[in-house]
């Protein structure tokens, strides 16, 4: 009997000690923070505040704030206090108010100061507190106004909504994001997101060298120009003030209850990534730069980055990782190290060296390499390299000689393929004996380290997959796995085919329907819509469809429509894009729609079309044609930005695809002629359909509409009257009546030469999408087009009526 009293007495205490450990979000004297378990949360239950590790058998506690609500295997610390001088302490620390009033964490075993708020304290007595929007502020616990120290103005790699980056321009105090050294340690890393002190941001490597500048502040469309994007209603308020006292950039969210997480991370990149509460998981909504190898000496040096694998870095030939254990942590600033010291450097003065070049075919060069005008040839550039000891590397091509000195940083190996000449071949000065013979000990060793590492990276990335996809499929409290793409970074979403149905209500708000299936409107939580598109011929293997989703979901732009996740079960597929709320151009254009698109907007529209298809076609790895350029693909965002939607279906859906294509058109509508002729189609089709849209958006009716061809005569097909009026000089006529006059007649007659270009019969004759881009931007000229000889012969013309 008194066992169970005392069993029921223990009960009782612990059931009652629970709300002691509920938690509060103040520390003050006597009442500080200690254990593992123990923390602060902010009021509103949004951020919290405590000790934590970031690896189970590592040693290291550090202090930082979190989100509450996130998942902790899912979170990254927001701020950390104690990244340089972590806690090695097998007890857990403490978390207190020092007898001078800061804030300080103990260790437990000697009661030693590890970290200390070291503010200058004006007040009897203090607290800090942890505020709603994540900030610890330390502060007289009689005035809340008296803050002495506060957390945002020592962030670590985040920036929280409400938080200054930037300079106080009076104290000197610099409000800048850094990376932290790797996955698991807070330690900060080289890489930082600062302000310069005329309002300019860069992402700098070393604090010295700059790898992306934001530009200028632009007051007109308050943004950087680089604004990330968001997705739904999400879209935060930015703010930037340049005076005599600071210059900062903020921003805060129209709605607190959404979750952002901002920051940059250790490997150099910017990012913006929403929580989705609905499928418990991160959306990644912006990552600067895109390509991994575009940060600034990711890998370190003497090393090739590849970014068609999950960020590969691999050392140069002839060299070896330098610290192996950082490496595999994803830390590269080591990078690789030379296996047998060169011939010339052992002995300067000596004649006749022995060292040898390597050639490296595909590369993208390293940065800072010296030009020898002089030099007129690959024979004398390798004798200026040859005759410097120095000399680490030459490469004779398109830019002449160039050699350099010391380290070779950022180095990048492009794809043979889609190589549109960036590649060039770099010389690596080697010892001889690297290079002949592969079998010696050391180089084997050399390339067995460098295959060894680039192998351990990607199974790494697979056996991840694999996990998720094992997770995935057991379908239990799992709803969704992120897949990560080739870039290691901007992950697509595989959704559970009943979280869709669920997000569609049970697929009951149709957006429209074409060739390949039907959209229907859907909802995650409050705050996302989405695009949900069923598709209806995609008989691909799951594995396929699988790769090709996720590599059509690396391709981002801001033209083009996001592709959020995809959901691949039995024989359904699905693909979830970002919604757009301005629906797609030919409601506009076409449909009685109560406004009409005003001239600027058309121009804009004109041109973010072609930087999307320029991006398509050049500026991602892989060219991507999109094959059905049209009206109905080209959707308008809340400010009425245009998207270019349903790039990659190619790829998506396979062999059905042209199946699809074949037999769903081929009048004069927006396909080239190549299509109709069968020979094979290339780039340039997209910038014959991308013709024919210019017509549309010129006139506001369908090229394709029976007024054109009133009572069979086809002389008066709209872009047949374009190639006439261009040369009479009266393109004023050719314009939407609906626009009332009211446009700029320099702009219109760029757009109505372009579109004439555009669909000339012979492919070679149109023009690149990169090029219209620089016409559109008054960047070039473009002579006045001849009128299509196919259209014309059709339209009843002949050759010579001009
Ligand atoms: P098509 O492009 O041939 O019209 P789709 O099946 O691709 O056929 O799309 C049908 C319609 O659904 C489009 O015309 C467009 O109006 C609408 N739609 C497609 N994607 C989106 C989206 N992401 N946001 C809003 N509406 C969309
Ligand atoms: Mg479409």
């Amino acid at each position: 009997m008194p066992l169970l009293r005392i069993l029921l007495g223990l009960l009782l205490i612990s059931v009652h000690a629970a709300p002691c450990l509920a938690a509060t979000d103040t520390v003050s004297p006597g009442n500080g923070l200690a254990g593992s378990a123990s923390r602060l949360v902010s009021n509103n239950s949004k951020f919290a505040l405590g000790f934590f590790k970031m690896d189970s058998k590592s040693p290291n506690t550090y202090l930082g704030i979190w989100f509450n609500k996130v998942p902790k295997s899912k979170s990254a610390p927001l701020w950390s206090a104690n990244g340089e001088s972590p806690v090695v302490d097998p007890v857990s620390p403490e978390l207190a108010i020092s007898g001078d009033g800061n804030l300080v964490i103990l260790e437990q075993a000697t009661r030693s100061v590890i970290w200390s708020t070291r503010a200058n304290i004006t007040a009897n007595s203090t607290i800090a507190v942890l505020l709603n929007n994540g900030n610890l502020v330390l502060q007289s616990s009689r005035n809340s106004s008296d803050i002495f120290w506060q957390s945002f103005d020592y962030p670590t790699d985040t920036l929280f909504a409400g938080a200054k980056i930037g300079w106080n321009k009076v104290t000197g105090l610099n409000r800048r994001l850094v990376s932290r050294k790797n996955v698991i340690d807070q330690a900060p890393g080289l890489y930082s997101l600062e302000l310069a002190l005329n309002g300019v941001g860069h992402l700098l490597w070393n604090s010295t060298v700059e790898y992306w500048s934001t530009g200028g502040w632009n007051g007109n469309s308050n943004s950087f120009g680089f604004a990330p994007e968001m997705i739904g209603n999400m879209m935060p308020n930015y703010k930037f003030v340049n005076n005599e006292e600071e210059v900062y950039f903020t921003y805060t969210m129209r709605d607190d209850n959404v979750i952002v997480h901002a920051g940059l991370d250790a490997f150099g990149r910017g990012f913006v990534r929403i929580w989705l509460d609905t499928v418990q998981d991160w959306l990644m909504t912006y990552r600067h730069p895109v390509l991994q190898c575009d940060v600034y000496a990711i890998c370190g040096p003497f090393t090739i980055c590849n970014d068609t694998v999950n960020l590969a870095c691999s050392c140069m030939k002839g060299f070896s990782v330098r610290s192996p254990k950082d490496w595999e942590l994803g830390d590269r600033r080591d990078g690789c190290i030379r296996n047998t010291p060169l011939d010339c450097a052992s002995d300067p003065n000596k004649t006749g060296f022995t060292d040898k070049f390597y050639p490296m075919q595909s590369i993208r060069l390293p940065q800072d390499g010296n030009k020898v005008p002089a030099a007129t040839s690959g024979d004398d550039c390798l004798q200026v390299c040859l005759g410097d000891c120095s000399c680490t590397a030459y490469s004779y091509g398109k830019g002449g000689c160039s050699v350099w000195h010391g380290k070779l940083y950022n180095s990048k190996q492009e794809s043979e393929a889609s190589s549109d000449g960036n590649g060039e071949i770099l010389y690596t000065c080697l010892a001889a004996k690297e290079l002949t013979s592969v079998a010696t000990k050391k180089s084997g060793a050399a390339i067995g380290v460098a295959i060894g590492v680039a192998v351990s990276t990607t199974t790494a990335a697979v056996i991840i997959i694999i996990l998720g996809l094992m997770f995935w499929r057991r379908k239990g409290k799992w709803f969704t796995r992120t897949i990560e793409n080739a870039q290691g970074g901007m992950g697509i979403i595989a959704f559970r085919y009943v979280d869709l149905e669920q997000a569609t209500k049970n697929f009951s708000e149709k957006l429209g329907g074409g060739s390949f299936g039907s959209v229907f409107k859907g909802y995650l939580g409050d705050s996302v819509t989405l695009a949900v598109k069923r598709l209806d011929g995609a008989h691909q293997g799951e594995k396929q469809f699988r790769a090709e989703v996720s590599s059509v979901g690396i391709i981002q732009h801001i033209n083009l429509v996001r592709l959020i996740g995809f959901c691949c079960e039995g024989d359904k597929r699905l693909l979830v894009y970002e919604y757009m709320p301005n629906h797609s151009l030919d409601v506009h254009l076409f449909k009685a729609n109560d406004i009409v698109l005003d001239w600027n907007r058309r121009y804009q529209i004109v041109i973010g079309v072609a930087r999307g298809l320029a991006y398509l076609h050049s500026g991602c790895r892989d060219c991507i044609i999109h094959c059905d350029i049209k009206p109905e693909n080209i959707l308008l965002d809340a400010s009425f930005v245009p998207k270019i939607a349903d790039f990659g279906m190619a790829k998506v859906l396979g062999r059905e695809f042209s199946h699809a294509m074949t037999t769903m058109r081929g009048t004069i509508g927006y396909l080239a002629p190549e299509w109709i002729s069968g020979t094979a189609v290339t780039s340039k089709v997209d910038v014959y359909s991308y013709g024919m849209v210019l017509f549309e958006i010129i006139s506001g009716r369908k090229n394709s509409s029976s007024q054109c061809f009133r009572d069979g005569d086809y002389s008066s097909f709209f872009p047949m009257q374009v190639a006439r009026k261009l040369r009479s000089g009266d393109i004023g006529s050719l314009v939407d009546a609906d626009l009332q006059g009211d446009v700029n007649l320099e702009e219109v007659e760029r757009v109505c030469k372009v579109a004439c270009w555009c669909i000339q019969e012979n492919e070679f004759d149109r023009p690149t999408m990169t090029e219209v881009v620089q016409f559109l931007e008054g960047l070039s000229e473009l002579n006045m087009p001849p009128l299509p000889r196919l259209l014309n012969a059709v339209t009843g013309g002949s050759p010579t009526s001009l």
